[in-house]
């Protein structure tokens, strides 16, 4: 099984889901740093205060911020820990730092078109507290409004509106794609159709883990 996995694909292609799936059932600890991020925004911690801005227009934190945080936050974990890294690393200089620290065995790539991209975000909720993440129409809270997990109210994130999704979109296009290649070259990626249920996506990606 592998133990070292970077989920890449773009904003809404189902990372944190299936990331959420694996550590529940293969006991994986998910390094999110888009979790992180809102944690310390919602602390108001100094990182948290200078996140904040780029987070709101959809564009990318500085690269020496993420590096630092994922440092630490590796290096506080056994070395024999399987990890999800999921939105992280989001450009080649991310990778880079990456690679030097850990051997990432499996590079999975959500591949989803940005039609579908869209309406997923849009209609997406996300539990503040416990970060669970649901759909109004395809995966929904069993009360509305309310996480099934924490019960805490859920909320329509700041940067998934339409507008900042579009943002988001073209930041990933020019930053992130890049590295399908970067892994490509490495030997250890693989893409896997991110489109259908759940459940159908989680079958694949399982395939590619073990
Ligand atoms: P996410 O929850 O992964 O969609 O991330 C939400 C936002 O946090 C992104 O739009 C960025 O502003 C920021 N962010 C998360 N991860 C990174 C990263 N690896 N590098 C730079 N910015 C990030």
């Amino acid at each position: 099984m592998k133990t070292k996995i970077v989920l890449l694909g773009p904003p809404g292609s189902g990372k944190g889901t299936q990331g959420e799936k694996l550590c529940e059932q293969y006991g994986f600890v998910k390094l999110s740093t888009g979790d992180m991020l809102r944690e310390a925004v919602r602390k108001g911690t100094a990182l948290g205060v200078k996140a904040d801005g780029y987070m709101k227009s959809g564009a990318l934190v500085p690269n020496d911020l993420i590096i630092a945080l994922m440092k630490e936050k590796i290096t506080s974990l056994d070395e024999g820990t399987g990890i999800i890294f999921d939105g992280f690393p989001r450009t080649v200089e991310q990778a880079n730092a990456l690679g030097e620290q850990v051997h990432i065995d499996l590079a999975l790539n959500l591949d989803v078109n940005d039609q579908e991209l869209i309406d997923r975000l849009t209609k997406r909720r996300t539990c503040p507290k416990c970060n669970a993440v649901y759909h109004l129409e395809y995966n929904p809270p069993k009360r509305a409004g309310f996480c099934d997990k924490c019960r805490s109210v859920l909320e329509l994130r700041s940067d998934d509106r339409e507008e900042t999704v579009r943002n988001r979109l073209k930041v990933y296009r020019e930053s992130t794609l890049p590295l399908i290649k970067y892994y490509e070259k490495k030997g250890n990626l693989v893409t896997i159709e991110g489109v259908g249920s759940i459940d159908e996506i989680f079958a694949k990606v399982k395939k590619a883990v073990l």
